[in-house]
């Protein structure tokens, strides 16, 4: 299914143009201040270009931090309630790095494993992925320790690299990709023309991406994380600094816990499914009283067991695609990818 073909960086805004005529919104990286985030885009000028990573994922664009899931309303004895179906705009998420887009997968391994989920799936069906292979990275990545790289096209319609200054190689990978081709099909010329042989542009890219070297073997550390279950000290030793804030949830394109809370006032109301976090102590707390995990070492080993133990085994992939964000966010430098590397070389 795949085919290469060549897009001018010029032809961005006729790019931008057409996709919004048929009818969709475009997300991308938008700076502002320091932060780079996902934003609605008109304009190639809008997109943020020289920057290592988002503070938060693309994953808003389907599993929202919160969406109405109904409404009631109290008048005496009788409660009104209307469900709220799913928001599920025409989406196209622009500049996607590769690990964003590979946190897809995972996400819909999760909302998927058992039955549909209606929020999430209506969502993703409406998505279509412009993946931004990476050209820099920094000391907080570790994409290429969990089966992804800079240049990785899972989870990616399209996958565009630069190959210099004024264009890109596009990576047309799946149907979806090629439904987007044919809105603009002027904007993507053959790679095979006579200027721009794909075996040369494919080379090109390789020379383009990062070079990100491998931090640990993931298939070996989910392998062994089970022999290190309970042991107290070593998960003791490893979250002494951490405060349970939650932050590194809250940036994570994988993470997909939720709680679903009822906000209202004495007549009306709104049932919430809102962003959780298994950093929090009240995440597990039970009404008796009792909490299974009530130490926050319980709960950073559950947070790795569930990323690289648990999810591999019960839905066949990673809860981490290495992207950093939780390192670069956490407040106490709690670095996951040198947590996960010191417990892949402890001897069981
Ligand atoms: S961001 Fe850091 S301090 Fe906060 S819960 Fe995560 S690991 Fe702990
Ligand atoms: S656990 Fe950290 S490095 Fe892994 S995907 Fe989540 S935010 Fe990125």
């Amino acid at each position: 299914m795949s085919e290469t073909r060549i897009l001018q960086k010029a032809s961005l805004d006729p790019l931008l143009a057409k996709l919004a005529a048929a009818g969709n919104r475009v997300l991308a990286p938008v700076r502002s201040g320091e932060r780079v985030e996902f934003e609605e885009v008109t304009t190639a000028a809008q997109v943020a270009a020289d920057y290592v990573q988002t503070t938060r994922p693309a994953k808003t664009a389907v599993f929202p931090r919160y969406e109405q899931m109904l409404r009631f309303k109290i008048g005496g004895k009788d409660v009104a309630v209307e469900e709220v179906p799913a928001e599920a705009k025409p989406t196209v998420l622009f500049g996607l790095h590769p690990c964003d887009a590979a946190s897809f997968a995972t996400l819909k391994a999760v909302f998927t494993w058992d039955s549909g989920d209606a929020y999430f799936e209506p969502k993703l069906a409406n998505t279509t992925v412009i993946g931004l292979s990476c050209t820099q990275g920094d000391d907080y990545c570790f994409c290429t320790s969990v089966g992804g790289g800079p240049g990785d096209t899972r989870g990616s319609d399209i996958l565009l690299t630069p190959l210099d200054a004024t264009k890109f190689l596009a990576e047309v990978l799946t149907e979806k990709g090629q439904a987007l081709v044919k809105l603009a099909p002027e904007l993507f010329a053959p790679a095979n023309g006579p200027s721009e042989p794909g075996a040369q542009a494919t080379g090109q890219k390789s020379a383009a991406l990062a070079k990100i070297a491998p931090r640990f073997a993931a298939d070996k550390l989910s392998s062994k994380l089970p022999a290190l279950f309970p042991r107290g000290e070593v998960w003791l030793e490893q979250s002494l600094r951490c405060i349970g804030c939650g932050a590194c949830a809250y940036v994570c394109p994988t993470c997909s816990c939720f709680d679903i809370q009822d906000e209202r006032s004495r007549y009306a109301g709104v049932r919430l499914r809102c962003w959780d976090s298994c950093g929090f102590g009240l995440f597990t707390l039970h009404a008796s009283g009792h909490n299974p995990r009530a130490k926050q070492s319980e709960r950073w080993r559950q947070r790795v067991m569930h990323k690289f133990s648990y999810q591999p085994e019960r839905l066949g992939v990673l809860g981490c695609v290495g992207c950093g964000r939780c390192s670069r966010a956490c407040p106490v430098d709690m670095n996951l990818a040198q947590h996960v590397q010191s417990l892949a070389e402890i001897p069981v």
